[in-house]
């Protein structure tokens, strides 16, 4: 079998021709150690390259199991993050939530920073990486947070990440503030169809009670407890949840502003404490 053949396999199952290549290149790249740069050197593809692709793809079909689950990493702002069926894989949308939470901590220079949710961490890792802050990474789920750990030690940021089991603000002390509160909280409504790639990812990370919007209420409520004078709080969006997200934090935020992802989606929203 040709490599058009393996892509072909990947679109006749319905996954567009993009994402098919993106797919099959990663799995060239990580089970065959064949790069881009073998491809655009003209290096030749062995049969024993196809033979691991084409059975890797095959598995991948097999259930719809998310080609990050197969190789075991996500590529996320220029890192690669260990990811298992035990965290979400960490979306390009996340991205523009994470680039808008260093703008702000780079332009008031901030310093401790909260994730809610954390997962992979791939949040309070890259912003521990790039940033001078110490961002404190919490999650309930005891699994997310072992990868957390492990993605932690991978990037080099040992003490600049720290992670806790913590449900919400569960475990966060009175006396612990923070500069900025970041969140990618489950936020699709329950009981939506998704495609099958997504009943492998962890349903607590995915799903939300309230119509997607319980998280955010739950943590627009709590975060001022747990914010400096000052402090931010940042959340990425699900699909239509901008306005109402944004009547929770206008009681106890100012400045509340969205932006949208390329999609045209609003996907991010940020606010300001208002300190009484
Ligand atoms: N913080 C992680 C991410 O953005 C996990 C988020 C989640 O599980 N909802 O990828």
């Amino acid at each position: 079998m040709n490599i058009q053949a393996i892509i072909k396999m990947l679109t006749d199952s319905g996954i567009e021709e993009r994402e098919a290549k993106k797919e099959v290149k990663m799995l060239l790249e990580h089970f065959c150690n064949y790069t881009e740069k073998d491809e655009i050197l003209g290096h030749p593809l062995t049969e024993e390259h196809l033979k691991i692709v084409e059975g890797k793809v095959k598995s991948r079909l097999a259930d719809r199991t998310p080609v990050q689950y197969i190789i075991g990493e996500a590529y996320f702002m220029g890192e690669f993050f260990k990811v298992t069926p035990d965290v979400l894989i960490p979306r390009t949308e996340t991205e523009l939530l994470v680039t808008k939470g260093i703008e702000i901590i780079k332009e008031n220079n901030l310093k401790d920073v909260l994730d809610i949710g954390t997962g992979s961490g791939c949040i309070a890792c890259t912003i521990a990486k790039r940033t001078n802050t110490t961002v404190l990474g919490v999650d309930i789920s005891s699994d997310a947070l072992r990868i957390a750990l492990d993605n932690v030690t991978r990037l080099g940021i040992n003490n600049r990440a720290v992670f806790r089991k913590s449900d919400l603000f569960s475990k966060i002390r009175e006396e612990e503030k923070f500069d900025m509160i970041i969140s990618n909280p489950p936020y699709i409504p329950m009981g939506t169809e998704l495609e099958p790639e997504l009943s492998h990812e962890p349903s607590i990370a995915l799903f939300a009670e309230e119509n997607g919007l319980q998280l955010y209420r739950k943590i627009v409520q709590d975060a001022p407890n747990y914010l400096k004078e000052n402090g931010w709080l940042i959340f990425e969006l699900g699909i239509n949840e901008a306005d109402s997200v944004k009547a929770f934090m206008s009681e106890y935020f100012t400045d509340v502003q969205t932006e949208k992802d390329l999609a045209g989606i609003e996907r991010i929203i940020y606010g300001k404490l208002i300190y009484s």
